[in-house]
């Protein structure tokens, strides 16, 4: 395995129509987790990626591994958990500048994830572990599952990647702000997004930001700035890589997912962490171009492609 990755997927409805939800009577359906967005972005580029979790013992259930095992990520470790369901989510456009989410995951089988889902030799043998700041968040015993992933790569010298990926809705912004301090002191790399760093220390200066979090720990440090691209630090260097220009984005949900996959890609194919990041602006550039977290996401020739006929440019 390239990389390894845990955390929950949802099935996501999406009604077919602009306003008030309760109005909606046909729906699209889709499944959404950032760290199976992930893996799947990394399948896609051509990386061997597996993913941790539970799903219920339901049709939807069913269809979501389906699904995930058909993108070529390794699901040997989903535990079908009959005794909880799957999460169901909706996104309610309201309109074009304000989609609203609606959980349905409390007590979910993924929410039931421990440390008993974590094999020691299945994470021994990934070059990378990926985590997230949404598995925390979402009992104790996923906090549990992701402190045991962490305790068994650092045992074996497996890389961490982390990605805060903040979601309020789910817990205090207290405790939210006290774990994903804590995850970032513990991890290699960490991804945040401006407004992560801005929420985790009260700073938006990119650099005041990227000196906080190597201070904090991990050794690289990618700030990710929307169109604009991403930063990186090191203790040796910093430097800010532009992103691609995006004639017309249709959906920019997702972008952080797989400028991470294609940021991960770059690392594993051993380029500078300079052509690392442009990959993750490529592809993160790419999936707001197409409706769906995943639908977006390339193949190798694909990111290629688009970094050759696009060149960088936003500036
Ligand atoms: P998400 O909303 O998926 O959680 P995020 O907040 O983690 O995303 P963003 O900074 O929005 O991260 O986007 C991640 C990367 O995707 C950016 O660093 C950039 O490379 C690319 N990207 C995002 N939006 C655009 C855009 N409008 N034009 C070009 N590239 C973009």
């Amino acid at each position: 395995m390239d990389i390894v990755t845990l955390g929950e997927t949802m099935v996501l409805f999406t009604p077919d129509s602009t306003g008030l939800m309760r109005y909606a009577n046909s729906f699209s359906r889709k499944f959404g987790g950032a760290e199976s967005n992930y893996a799947i972005g990394l399948t896609r580029l051509g990386h061997q990626a597996g993913w941790i979790s539970r799903v219920g013992d339901d049709e939807l259930g069913k269809a979501m591994l389906a699904f995930i095992r058909g993108e070529g990520v390794d699901v040997s470790q989903v535990k079908v958990d009959d005794s909880a369901p799957t999460g169901i989510y909706f996104k309610e456009i309201r309109s074009a500048n304000e989609v609203r989410v609606q959980y349905y995951r409390k007590g979910s089988a993924a929410s039931r994830l421990s440390m008993e889902d974590i094999r020691e030799d299945y994470i021994a043998q990934a070059k990378y572990l990926h985590i997230s700041g949404i598995t925390p968040a979402l009992s104790e015993s996923c906090h549990e599952a992701i402190n045991e992933a962490i305790a068994i790569a650092k045992k074996h010298d497996v890389k961490i990647i982390f990605d805060p990926n903040l979601r309020k809705k789910l817990w205090t912004e207290d405790k939210a702000r006290r774990v994903l301090l804590d995850l970032a002191a513990q991890v290699d790399i960490i991804l945040p997004g401006i407004d992560e760093g801005k929420f985790m220390f009260g700073e938006s200066d990119p650099e005041t930001l990227g000196r906080l979090f190597l201070d904090q720990g991990a050794s690289l440090v990618v700030l990710k700035v929307g169109a604009k691209g991403a930063y990186y630090f090191t203790n040796e260097e910093s430097k800010l890589v532009s992103g691609f220009k995006v004639d017309q984005i249709v959906d920019p949900v997702g972008a952080g997912d797989g400028f991470a996959a294609g940021f991960t890609s770059g690392l594993l194919d051993g380029l500078s962490i300079e052509q690392a990041v442009q990959r993750g602006n490529a592809v993160g550039a790419m999936v707001t171009m197409i409706n769906g977290d995943v639908e977006g996401l390339p193949e190798k020739y694909e990111v290629e492609n688009f970094m050759n006929a696009t060149g960088e440019d936003v500036s």
